[in-house]
């Protein structure tokens, strides 16, 4: 018994991570002045400089590498919700409306790979409604009772016409109608970072437009795969969706630093 205690510590700490991160989650990395990166969002903190990092959505751990640190990224219990939609089309969609759908999704792959030409430099998100939320990021979800895809995005409750607003400055990189996503918006915030809109009854915008933090781009509807009006909202950070309720703490981003007060930036790696 002693033994295999003595075995179990040896190999848990072979395997221990200075860094540990959640699904979804966002992680501040610390990284020397020297690091560049197009992939991901650079940002200084209290004359310190750090990776902001969107965690991938993982089901089992996974093991990220930055700048030559690991990260473990843990799953997280986002819980699960359950819905009925009783327009059959829009469950089991035809051959020709999946066709279309791979083609939307393809372009906004295609939007979302473009590299910004331009930097982000304020991490302060205004809430794009002021609606409350009706359906939380990374619920597995049911519809009719079917899984489908987990929820990766936050809803947003609000009326027909409730005005959407910028959470931070942008350019418009795609309007359209798509078939699940109804009428969407996609805007480009820089550095690798991207917002996006879904089931708005109409967009304020055009592709090419400049946006300010505030300005309004869109009212809420209830196009494409919907139950009723609301906001389906989506940031995508270095490619992966995150939980859109963490840039809209208070002290985010300064919360993501809890872990490293007195610590210095460049914080030993462990041995593995
Ligand atoms: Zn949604």
């Amino acid at each position: 018994m002693n033994n295999y205690i003595a075995l179990f510590l040896l190999s848990s700490s072979m395997f221990a991570f200075a860094y540990e991160g959640d699904s979804g989650g966002i992680f501040a990395l610390p990284v020397s002045k020297e690091y560049k990166s197009d992939k991901y969002l650079l940002f200084e903190i209290d004359g310190r400089n750090y990776v902001i990092a969107g965690m991938p959505y993982v089901l089992e751990e996974k093991v990220l590498e930055i700048d030559n640190k690991k990260i473990k990224v843990s799953p997280v219990n986002y819980g699960e919700s359950r819905i009925t939609i009783n327009n059959d089309s829009l469950v089991n969609p035809s051959l020709s409306d999946q066709e279309r759908a791979s083609t939307e999704r393809k372009l906004l792959q295609s939007v979302l790979s473009k590299k910004s030409n331009f930097y982000l430099n304020d991490l302060k998100f205004l809430r794009p409604v002021e609606g409350a939320i009706t359906s939380g990021f990374g619920k597995k979800r049911f519809i009719n009772d079917l899984p489908r895809a987990p929820h990766l995005a936050l809803d947003l409750d609000g009326f027909d016409g409730d005005p959407i607003v910028a959470p931070l400055d942008a350019k418009v990189v795609l309007v359209g109608n798509f078939f699940y996503s109804g009428n969407i918006i996609v805007l480009d915030h820089g550095s690798n970072v991207f917002t996006s809109y879904s089931h708005m009854n109409k967009s304020h915008k055009v592709v090419g437009d400049f946006v300010k933090k505030g300005d309004l781009i869109g009212e809420i509807g209830s196009t494409g795969r919907v139950t009723g009006p609301h906001l389906h909202w989506v940031i995508y950070m270095n490619g992966n969706r995150i939980n859109p309720e963490i840039v809209l703490k208070k002290d985010f981003p300064a919360n993501l630093l809890a872990d490293y007060q007195g610590v210095p930036a460049d914080l030993p790696q462990s041995e593995e």
